[in-house]
């Protein structure tokens, strides 16, 4: 019987979040797992991991939202829809068992935007067959999935580049 997977979260308002979630599907890769890597609240093809996933043949990642920002409080109706969507992808991606680890890319901003209730991410994780390991990230996650949690990472801002004026560079921000 395999064992329940772990519950991963890395939160905080340094840079490295997603980054690291990355570099856990590359471990997990590395022992022939498949990794099903869900980005909400993101729709752009530059990233160099999003481009990078296409050679991977253990990984799958699928993004879903849009290009632009999201308006906290004032979301469009196709910011619902697709973070909905995304959240109908990772339920059936977690309950098919077939991906090792499944990672949800910026899930805690978008229940913290209230685009998609917690609920359902709390199903999501309580239902999670066993050999299915999930990374949640994203800077303020909610307490209900603080305390469901095995494993919570913050990673904490102690400088930034961007405050010295230093904008999003290929390679290091995306
Ligand atoms: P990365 O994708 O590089 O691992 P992250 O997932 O931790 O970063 P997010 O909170 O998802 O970061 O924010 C997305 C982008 O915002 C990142 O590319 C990052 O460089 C930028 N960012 C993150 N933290 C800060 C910060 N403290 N000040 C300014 N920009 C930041
Ligand atoms: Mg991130």
């Amino acid at each position: 019987m395999e064992q329940l997977g772990l519950v991963m979260v890395y939160m905080g308002n340094g840079k490295g979040k997603t980054t690291a979630a990355f570099g856990q599907a590359l471990r997990a890769m590395g022992h022939g797992k498949k990794v099903y890597l869900l980005q909400f609240m993101k729709g752009s093809k530059d990233y160099g991991e999003v481009r990078m996933a296409a050679q991977l043949p253990l990984m799958t990642l699928v993004q879903s939202g849009l290009p632009s920002f999201v308006v906290k409080g004032n979301p469009t109706p196709e910011d619902l829809r697709l973070a909905r969507r995304g959240l109908e992808l990772a339920q059936a991606a977690v309950s098919s068992g077939q991906f090792g680890l499944v990672i949800l890319d910026e899930v805690n901003i978008a229940l913290d935007y209230e685009l998609i209730p917690v609920e359902e991410v709390l199903y999501l994780i309580e239902h999670r067959p066993p050999g299915v390991d999930l990374v949640l990230t994203g800077r303020y996650p909610p307490r209900q999935i603080l305390a469901v949690a095995d494993l919570v990472s913050e990673i904490r801002e102690v400088r930034h580049h961007f405050a010295a004026g230093i904008k999003a560079r290929e390679g290091i921000e995306f």
